[in-house]
C-alpha cells in the first residue's frame, strides 16, 4: 500500500516566495486513501497559504495526478485559475508529482513526502520513477527526480561526465542533470539550483534493499526485458 504524507508547513511554505500565488493540485487516487491528497489534503493547503499571505487562485482535484493526459485536460479548464499562479503545489506520490510538472510551463512544488509503495509506481505507467526517499525535493529540479533520473543518483547537480546531454553510464540515456536544466531554464527558475538545501536523510531509504539503492526502477524493468 502507497503510504505519503503532507509535508511539514514549514518546508511548504519554505519554498514561496513572498506574496507568492499558489494553484493547488490534489490527487484523489491512492493517496487520498492515506489522508495525503483528496479534498482533505486541498482544504489543509488552501487554510496553510491563507494563513500565510499566498493567495489561492485555484484548486484541482484529479482522479489520479499519475494521468498525464487526464491531468492535463482537467488543467486546461483550470487556466484562468493557473494562469494567476505563480506556483502549483502538487498533493500527490512523487510519480503524480513529476507527471503533473510534464504537463505545466511552471513551478511545480511537491506537498507531500512519498514513503512507500507497496510494489507500483503510479496507476497510469510513464517514465516517472520515484525511490520514495521521503524527503521529496522535486521543488528544487523542476519536478524531476535526480534519484531516479540520474544514473548515479545525485542531488546537488551533475558529475563531470555528462555530454553533449548523454549520460556517461549508458550510451543514448538522456542526462537527468541536463533535464532538470533545461526544464529550470524554461520556465526560469534556474534561481532553484542556487538555493542551500538541508542534506538528505539517507536512512530514509531503508526499506529499499541496499543493492537496489543506486540503480533505478526503470534500469530494472529493463533488465527483466
Ligand atoms: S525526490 Fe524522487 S524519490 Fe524522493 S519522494 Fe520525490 S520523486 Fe520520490
Ligand atoms: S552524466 Fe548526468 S545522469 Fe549520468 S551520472 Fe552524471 S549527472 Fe547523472
Amino acid at each position: 500500500m502507497l503510504v505519503a504524507e503532507l509535508k511539514p508547513t514549514e518546508e511548504i511554505l519554505g519554498y514561496l516566495r513572498p506574496g507568492e500565488r499558489v494553484f493547488i493540485l490534489s490527487c484523489n487516487g491512492c493517496v487520498a486513501s492515506v489522508g495525503a491528497g483528496g479534498e482533505k489534503a486541498i482544504a489543509d493547503l488552501r487554510a496553510v497559504f491563507s494563513q500565510n499571505g499566498h493567495a489561492v487562485t485555484g484548486s484541482l482535484l484529479a482522479p489520479f495526478a499519475c494521468n498525464k493526459a487526464l491531468v492535463g485536460l482537467r488543467l486546461l479548464r483550470e487556466e484562468p485559475a493557473l494562469s494567476q499562479a505563480h506556483v502549483l503545489f502538487v498533493a500527490a506520490c512523487g510519480v503524480g508529482v513529476q507527471a503533473v510538472a510534464q504537463v505545466v510551463d511552471k513551478a511545480v512544488y511537491p506537498a507531500t513526502n512519498t514513503v512507500t509503495y507497496g510494489a507500483f509506481q503510479g496507476l497510469w505507467p510513464g517514465e516517472e520513477r520515484c525511490q520514495r526517499c521521503g524527503q521529496c525535493l522535486l521543488a528544487y529540479t523542476g519536478g524531476i527526480c535526480p534519484l531516479t533520473t540520474c544514473a548515479k543518483g545525485l542531488l546537488h547537480g551533475p558529475c563531470g561526465g555528462s555530454h553533449e546531454g548523454e549520460c556517461e553510464v549508458e550510451k543514448g540515456r538522456p542526462c537527468g542533470w541536463q533535464k532538470i536544466y533545461d526544464r529550470l531554464s524554461k520556465i526560469g527558475r534556474l534561481d532553484l539550483l542556487h538555493q542551500c538545501r538541508t542534506p538528505h536523510d539517507r536512512k530514509a531509504h531503508l526499506e529499499v534493499p541496499g543493492t537496489r539503492r543506486r540503480s533505478t526502477l526503470w534500469d530494472l524493468e529493463r533488465l527483466e526485458d
